[in-house]
C-alpha cells in the first residue's frame, strides 16, 4: 500500500452582513461572515488543497481560479466534489481527512458533527474518517482580533481504490 499526505490551508475575511458557511455548514445567528469569491468556505477550500496536494494535482486557484465567474457564489462543497473527482481520476482513493480551525468566535464545536457528516458524505468516507478540531489564536494577531478565519486540513490517500 502506498500513502501520500497532502497538506492544506485557506483564510477568509470576516465582514459584517456576509454568510458563515464551514464545512458546508451555514453557521446562524452571527452578525458577520466569511468574504470570497466563492461561498468563502475556509475549511472546505482548505481540505480540497490538501486532497490536491496528496494526488499532486495544484491547487484550489489552480483549478477553481477566482478570475473565472463560473466560481463566483460557488458552493464549495460542490467544488470538494468535483475535486475529489479528479482524486479518483488520478488513481488515489481517500482514507482520511483532519482540520483544525482557528477562529476567535462564535463557538464552533457544536457545529462539529454536522461538519464532519457533510464533508464525509461529499469525499464518500465514513464519518469517522473526517476529523475536525476548533482552536482560537488566544487573541493574538489578526485571528484572535476576529478579523477573519483560518482553517488547515490534513488528506491521506492510497493508491487504488
Ligand atoms: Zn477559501
Amino acid at each position: 500500500m502506498s500513502a501520500r499526505t497532502g497538506m492544506g490551508y485557506d483564510s477568509h475575511r470576516f465582514e459584517p452582513g456576509e454568510r458563515f458557511i464551514l464545512g458546508g455548514v451555514e453557521i446562524p445567528d452571527v452578525p458577520f461572515g466569511t468574504v470570497g469569491h466563492s461561498d468563502a468556505d475556509a475549511l472546505a477550500h482548505a481540505v480540497i488543497d490538501a486532497l490536491l496536494g496528496a494526488a499532486g494535482l495544484g491547487d484550489i486557484g489552480f483549478h477553481f481560479p477566482d478570475s473565472d465567474e463560473r466560481w463566483r457564489d460557488a458552493n464549495s462543497i460542490e467544488l470538494l466534489a468535483q475535486t475529489c473527482t479528479l482524486v479518483e481520476e488520478s488513481g488515489f482513493s481517500v482514507t482520511y481527512v483532519d482540520a483544525t480551525v482557528i477562529c476567535e468566535a462564535p463557538k464552533l464545536g457544536p457545529f462539529r458533527d454536522e461538519m464532519r457528516a457533510a464533508l464525509a458524505l461529499t469525499i464518500g468516507v465514513p464519518v469517522g474518517s473526517v476529523s475536525v478540531k476548533f482552536k482560537t489564536n488566544e487573541g493574538m494577531g489578526w485571528v484572535g482580533r476576529g478579523e477573519g478565519i483560518a482553517v488547515m486540513a490534513v488528506a491521506t490517500l492510497e493508491r487504488g481504490s
